[in-house]
This record gives structure tokens, C-alpha cells and sequence, in this order.
């Protein structure tokens, strides 16, 4: 088709040329002759041109383009170029979204079970830090502020780990013995430390020994923290023995439950493995507090997920 719009272009050239510049506008078009070669008629050619590509018509547009304007007017109209598409281009297409966007399952977290370690951060602290990155597991840490102020650095992993640190007093006293202003003390120095160490306030305290009464779950209330007691006791801290502590935690931890553990004893941190299989293999999940317990109330007293 390209040859048959160069052609007609040709064609009408040589008209041009055989009338002359000077044609005055409105003098009657010759009749256009047989095209040589192609034996196509006027009509034909007008054909052709409308069924021709958009290039032909592009390239018979910049050739009628050129032509001096009396020529042009000369052209019959019905073989004059197509005007160009001038309509706007439709709007780019949105990105496509992916037609099989994989939508995560809701964590409800029904399977987990807080593993909950007192009374650190102390030295061996980072190696149970280590078991847990290596096992991909999050567990809770209440932390005494003496304790946090000499190992910032490890309330720092903690945190960064994803793991919940809760307020396990300044420095471990019975909170009942106490008045309202030295709970309120315990529990303010160590929240201090706590958020010296990691910019954050702990929404979480555990009262050492589990010992508390209306006072204690007030003060925490007042200060935005819940109270975390437990439902699984290893008492790990009196025999000290990584089996039996691995036995008792798996063996009582249902889904929901709190476990009480101490990270100061090192047979405690040698049994943490033991007890992440074996919960795993109960189809339980070991988990944060704040995993487990998404929207604590302040001041209320927890043993487990309710
Ligand atoms: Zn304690």
C-alpha cells in the first residue's frame, strides 16, 4: 500500500508540475489519468487509500503536506490525506494488580505459649538470646533495673530481637511489705532503666515472687502496665536440672499459657532448646507476651491468655 500512496503522490506532483504554480484557486482539477503500472483508477486509488496502513497515509500526508497550498486546494478531497488521529491517547492502564495476591492468614496466635525468663539481664542472658535468634523463637524478659543499669546492651538485643521486657521491680523486694510510695518507687526506677536502655516504657510487670495485692496491681495500673503472673511454675530455680525443667514446661504449657522461668540460673538457659522443640512439637508456638496478649489492660492481673 505504501506504493500506491507514493504513487498517487508522485502522481499528483507531476500534475502540479503539468498545471503550474500559478493555477488560480477554484480552476478545475483534471480528471486523473490511469496510474502507469498499476492500472488503478482515481476511484481506486482513493480506495486504497483509505484501506491503506497508517504509515502510507503518514507518508501521502507529508508529501500533500509539502505541496504548495493552490495545489493542495486542487486535490479532490475524497484522496486528500486522513487527518491525523488527534483524539488524546487513552489514560496509561493502572498498574495491573497481581491477580493472586497471597493474603497472609490472620496471626491469631492460638497456639502460643509465653516463655517468660526472670531476674536478668545478667551475663548468661546473651547466650539464651542466642538460642532464641537461632530457633527463631520470642520469648519475655523481666528484668531488675540494678540489673538492667549494669547490661544495657543486652536490654538493646532484646528489644531489637522483637522479645517483650517487662518491669520485675528496681530491685527485687516484697512488694506487699511495702508502702504505696516505695511500690511506686520500685516500679518507676525500674521502668526508668528500662526506657533509658531502649527508649521504650514496659506495659508489662511481674511482681517478684509473684507476691502482690490490690496496691501493686494499682501502682502498675496507674502507670499503664498489666500484671503477669503465670500458669506453669518450672521451679527451676530450686532444682535447677535442664530435663526436668524442659519436662515440666512442655509437659504442663497448654495454648495461652504463661511459663515462669528464671535466665540467672544457667541450667535454665540449657534447657530453653528442649523446650522450644518440645512445645513445637505439641503443635504449640512459643511466643512474646505482647504476641500473646495483644491488648493488655492496665492494672489487670494475668496468669494466662483468658
Ligand atoms: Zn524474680
Amino acid at each position: 500500500m505504501n506504493r500506491v500512496a507514493a504513487a498517487t503522490a508522485a502522481l499528483l506532483c507531476s500534475l502540479v508540475l503539468a498545471a503550474g504554480t500559478a493555477a488560480p484557486a477554484g480552476a478545475a482539477v483534471p480528471a486523473l489519468p490511469e496510474i502507469p503500472g498499476v492500472g488503478a483508477s482515481s476511484k481506486q486509488v482513493q480506495q486504497y487509500t483509505q484501506m491503506s496502513s497508517d504509515a502510507a497515509n503518514d507518508a501521502w500526508r507529508r508529501g500533500y503536506t509539502a505541496l504548495p497550498q493552490p495545489v493542495r486546494d486542487a486535490v479532490p478531497r475524497e484522496i486528500r490525506p486522513a487527518e491525523p488521529t488527534t483524539a488524546p491517547l487513552p489514560p496509561a492502564a493502572p498498574q495491573q494488580q497481581r491477580a493472586f495476591e497471597p493474603t497472609p492468614a490472620p496471626d491469631t496466635c492460638a497456639n502460643c505459649v509465653a516463655l517468660t525468663f526472670d531476674d536478668g539481664p545478667v551475663g548468661d542472658t546473651s547466650r539464651l538470646l542466642d538460642i532464641l535468634d537461632r530457633m527463631h523463637a520470642r520469648a519475655t524478659f523481666f528484668v531488675v533495673g540494678t540489673n538492667v543499669n549494669a547490661n544495657p546492651a543486652t536490654l538493646r538485643r532484646m528489644q531489637a530481637a522483637g522479645h517483650t521486657i517487662g518491669n520485675h521491680t528496681f530491685n527485687h523486694p516484697r512488694l506487699p511489705l511495702l508502702t504505696e510510695g516505695g511500690i511506686g518507687a520500685q516500679l518507676d526506677d525500674a521502668s526508668g532503666a528500662i526506657t533509658q536502655a531502649t527508649g521504650t516504657a514496659p506495659r508489662w510487670m511481674r511482681p517478684p515472687y509473684g507476691e502482690y495485692d490490690g496496691r501493686v496491681a494499682a501502682a502498675a495500673g496507674a502507670r499503664g502496665m498489666s500484671v503477669a503472673i503465670w500458669d506453669v511454675d518450672t521451679e527451676d530455680w530450686r532444682y535447677r536440672d535442664a530435663q526436668r525443667t524442659c519436662r515440666v514446661a512442655v509437659d504442663q504449657a497448654r495454648a495461652g499459657s504463661v511459663v515462669l522461668m528464671h535466665d540467672i540460673h544457667p541450667a535454665t538457659v540449657d534447657a530453653v532448646p528442649c523446650i522450644i522443640d518440645g512445645l513445637r512439637a505439641k503443635g504449640l508456638r512459643p511466643a512474646s507476651l505482647d504476641e500473646l496478649i495483644k491488648q493488655p489492660a492496665a492494672g489487670h492481673v494475668y496468669t494466662r491468655r483468658p
